[in-house]
């Protein structure tokens, strides 16, 4: 098994697409993720994974806090901006839920505080205990194989 394979076999887990973001002294950074997961309802936790080469990773384990502010579908370009897919800098304003930054127009914005700190390999997991919630009533931006989608239709089982 190479990379690539693990890779594409990642990839064929269809999910949606955040944006992880944190301030430290006012600074705030942004970061795309989709390693994002649901982790408990009491307490209510979820956890985030960020490589060992991001520059976010500095700044959560500074502030202690974080937000997941989940995409929607017309949000693709936030997305490319803050897994910088587009280079040139953009302005970008944040809203503030619980005191830290959230992005306008996400489906749901997640503020967290971190209850723990695990290295894994070449990524850190952060534990993030839920502080406040935010929901808009959108459709999700969806990540498969590499690339973004729209959910196109509802399937019902019966
Ligand atoms: P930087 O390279 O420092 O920043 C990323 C971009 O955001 C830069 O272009 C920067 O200009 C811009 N930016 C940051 N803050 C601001 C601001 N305040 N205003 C305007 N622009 C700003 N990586 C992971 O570690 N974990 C994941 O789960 C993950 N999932 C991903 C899912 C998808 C769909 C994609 C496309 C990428 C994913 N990545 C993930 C990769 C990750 O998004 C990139 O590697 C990212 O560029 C690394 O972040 P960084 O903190 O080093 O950010």
């Amino acid at each position: 098994m190479d990379d690539r394979q693990f890779r594409t076999a990642m990839g064929k887990f269809a999910t949606g697409v955040t944006v992880i973001t944190t301030d430290v002294e006012g600074d705030v950074h942004g970061m795309t993720a989709n390693a994002f997961m649901s982790v408990s309802l009491s307490p209510k936790l979820v956890v985030i994974s960020i490589g060992e080469n991001a520059r976010i990773l500095e700044k959560i384990k500074q502030s202690k806090t974080f937000s997941v502010n989940i995409l929607a579908a017309d949000q693709q370009e936030l997305s490319m901006i803050f897994a910088g897919q587009i280079k040139e800098h953009r302005e970008v304003v944040f809203d503030r839920l619980d005191g830290k930054p959230v992005l306008a127009g996400a489906v749901a914005q997640i503020a967290c505080e971190v209850s723990a700190v695990h290295v894994e390999g070449d990524h850190t997991l952060f534990i993030g205990k839920v502080t406040d919630i935010h929901l808009e009533d959108a459709e999700p931006l969806i990540f498969y194989s590499g690339r973004y989608r729209a959910l196109t239709e509802e399937k019902t089982l019966v």
